[in-house]
């Protein structure tokens, strides 16, 4: 069996969106640079960006693994909540 690149395999996702309903909200006014960027690193779906110091943040592509929710101990994480229903990420093959 051949062996996939880890974008193939993530590409092959399906994401069911609700997208005026986010399950992750942050604090936009948050203003720790060093606490900012390990989130934007750590986050494997590059949900986070910080730009002229500024971060945003979108949900869609989200992997619901949780890495900033820990990392950010409820500074730049308001809230996290797994999506309702069907809605999230499906996932295929990794
Ligand atoms: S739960 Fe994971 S994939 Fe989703 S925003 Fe946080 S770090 Fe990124």
């Amino acid at each position: 069996m051949k062996r996939m690149a880890i974008e193939n395999k993530l590409a092959l996702n399906v994401f069911h969106t609700e997208d005026n309903d986010p399950h992750i909200e942050i604090d936009k006014e948050y203003a720790n640079e060093e606490e900012i960027r390990k989130v934007v690193l750590a986050c494997p779906a590059e949900c986070y960006k910080y730009i002229d110091g500024k971060v945003t943040f979108s949900h869609l592509g989200c992997l619901e693994c949780g890495t900033c929710r820990v990392l950010s101990h409820g500074k730049l994480v308001k809230s996290w909540n797994h999506p309702f229903g069907s809605v999230g990420v499906l996932y295929r093959q990794g």
